[in-house]
């Protein structure tokens, strides 16, 4: 169970989503045989895709979040659909790197701090929405906020968190919040949001004190009369199917195909869920014949 929560304020100015992301982080690992900074590391920003997808209007928008950093593990991809269920994938998930100068799993160094966090937003128009900006740190939850004042002009607090049991390499608790002003946010508004975040604990501590996430809401803008909106169940889920991948085979070209036709079989496997899908030459053959 993923419980997603949005708020907001009884006066209109901020609006806040904070999802307990536990369940899809540990689907993740279980899929992609995560290492500890990587299950940090896409788990973070698995729980990011999926609030930001929440925040999407149209039923059928998905978001993409992509960070491309110098690190060893980069590519990192989450996706998301308009209900805040994510799918992602990260470049090489064996990584393994020392704690960082915090003791904290060392999520910069594995993506890198040099690089850009790509956000596309297919709203179903001709062309999707794609913006991309330097990362800042590679953390994560620091790229999103960037990426929301330079992109969106919309001031937004973001803070992520997994933890990750360091003997089983277990994922124990993941999960995030959103806070983001609204335009009738003026400065006494921001520096209320400001104060109140002070003595904010991480979000991995607050549900280990058995906080759910609309407590997480409250908890972290205690200056402010919080209105429920809404409180969805979210999850990671792969829409991927033989007819999708048949689709991308005929993407290929009739080139590619026959490149593909010359084996005895073609295997191609889902980078989202490893779902392998094979194709026999026969098969290929008639690819090739229909896109004539
Ligand atoms: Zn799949």
């Amino acid at each position: 169970m993923n419980e997603l929560v949005r708020m907001i304020s009884q006066d209109g100015t901020l609006y806040v989503l904070a999802l307990n992301s536990t369940e899809m982080v540990k689907k993740m690992q279980e899929i992609h045989g995560t290492s500890k900074v990587c299950s940090a590391a896409l788990g973070r920003l698995l729980t990011a895709a999926s609030m930001m997808g929440a925040l999407l209007k149209g039923d059928s928008d998905t978001l993409t979040l992509k960070i491309s950093g110098s690190g060893p593990a980069s590519p990192a991809v989450a996706v998301a659909d308009s209900k805040g269920f994510v799918k992602g994938y990260i470049g090489d998930a064996k990584v393994k790197l020392p704690l960082n100068g915090k003791g904290k799993l060392d999520v910069s160094g594995a993506l890198g701090k040099d690089g850009f966090l790509t956000v596309i937003k297919d709203l179903g128009l001709k062309e999707p929405y794609c913006a991309q900006v330097p990362l800042i740190s590679g953390e994560v939850a620091e790229d999103i906020t960037a990426y929301y004042a330079s992109s969106e002009q919309t001031p937004t607090v973001c803070a992520l968190g997994v933890l990750v049991d360091p003997e089983s390499e277990n994922v124990l608790l993941a999960g995030g919040f959103l806070i983001q002003l609204l335009p009738t946010a003026d400065e006494a508004v921001i520096s209320a949001v400001e104060k109140g975040l002070e003595s904010v604990k991480p979000v991995t501590t607050m549900l280990a004190e058995g906080l759910s996430p609309e407590d997480i809401c409250k908890k972290v803008l205690p200056n402010f009369e919080m209105q429920l909106l809404d409180r969805t169940q979210t999850g990671y889920r792969c829409d991927c199917s033989r007819e999708r991948v048949t689709a991308a085979l005929i993407g290929a070209g009739r080139e590619g195909l026959a490149e593909m036709a010359q084996d005895n079989e073609t295997e191609v496997v889902c980078h989202f869920c490893n779902s392998k899908y094979v194709f026999s030459k026969e098969e290929i053959l008639k690819l090739i014949e229909e896109s004539k």
